[in-house]
């Protein structure tokens, strides 16, 4: 990598951050561009946050900061201008600065979109059941809401937070109590895990898939490991089986465009290499 005076800058911030795989996959885009550009990973307490990122935004070689854990809401809160996805989701993943202005945005959605894509979901008349109810299962279901999505069924183990996202965003989506997620779980076109069960070292999630629907698309918005035990659950039933990746790649291709102005290439594939990076993870 060669850095010059012109040198177009972005970042990720977090508390921690060096687990974070986009600065591997945004230096990957960046080589395949040919750009002269650079992403560095920036971890920053909580308490530093606001006065970080004001500080950033002032350099006119900034372009912006992907987001990450604990931060999120924060990155919102700082905004001087937010989209109607970053609204809706109550968090921000991404942050442009705009001549002096942070404008904040919410690629999630679109990266679970982009995900689900290959499988194409016929959303118009699909049952999508989201189990989980933190920020990931909010941006999920503010994705499935713009997609037009007949029904969503919102099942989380602390009923309350379900409730919150029901009647701030999706007032028509059906709560289900956490132990009755089997039932809507054969009733289910869509099913996404939005929960952290399923991470490395951590409990699976639990789920009867015996009376889940055959050709049903399966997500798991979790990505280490990449073959969850429910992806496994979900095959061996006979559902198509979508890992959290995609949806990793997917939400970082928007971010990658406002920051440098090009679209992230497809050629050559980022997900290898991300592959790669996770095998001493998985
Ligand atoms: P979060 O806000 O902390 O929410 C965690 C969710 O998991 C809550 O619904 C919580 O339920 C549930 N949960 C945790 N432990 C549980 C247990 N033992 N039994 C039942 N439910 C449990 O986290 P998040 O930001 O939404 O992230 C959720 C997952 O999405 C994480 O694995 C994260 O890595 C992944 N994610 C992936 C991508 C991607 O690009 N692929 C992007 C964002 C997030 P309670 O409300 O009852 O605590």
């Amino acid at each position: 990598m060669r850095i010059t005076g012109q040198t177009r800058l972005a970042g990720v911030t977090g508390d921690p951050v060096a687990h974070s795989l986009s600065p591997l996959m945004m230096s990957h885009w960046i080589a395949a561009s040919g750009l002269d550009a650079a992403y560095l990973p920036f971890p920053v307490a909580p308490t530093d946050f606001s006065d970080f990122v004001r500080g950033l935004a002032k350099s006119p070689s900034v372009s912006g900061l992907n987001v990450t854990l604990p931060h999120k809401e924060a990155a919102l809160a700082l905004a001087d201008k937010a989209t109607p996805a970053a609204l809706a989701i109550g968090a921000a993943n991404l942050l442009t600065f705009r001549g002096g202005e942070i404008h904040a945005d919410n690629t999630d959605a679109d990266g679970f979109l982009a995900a689900l894509e290959p499988a194409e979901p016929d959303y118009g008349n699909a049952i999508a059941l989201v189990l989980g109810a933190g920020g990931a299962a909010r941006a999920l279901v503010h994705a499935l809401l713009t997609s037009g999505c007949a029904t969503i069924l919102l099942s989380n183990r602390t009923r309350s937070r379900a409730d919150a996202i029901a009647d701030e965003i999706a007032p028509e989506a059906e709560i289900i109590d956490w132990q009755d997620r089997d039932e809507a779980l054969a009733r289910a076109d869509l099913v996404v895990n939005a929960t952290s069960l399923g991470l490395k070292g951590g409990s699976e999630l639990e789920l009867d898939w015996s009376a889940a629907r055959k050709g049903a698309i399966a997500f798991d918005s979790v990505y280490v490991p990449l073959r969850t035990g429910f992806l496994r659950g979900a095959e061996e039933a006979g559902l198509q089986a979508i890992d959290g990746l995609d949806m990793l790649i997917g939400q970082a291709r928007p971010s990658f465009a406002a920051f440098f102005g090009c679209d992230a290439p497809h050629d050559p594939p980022v997900r290898p290499v991300l592959l790669d990076a996770l095998g001493g993870r998985s």
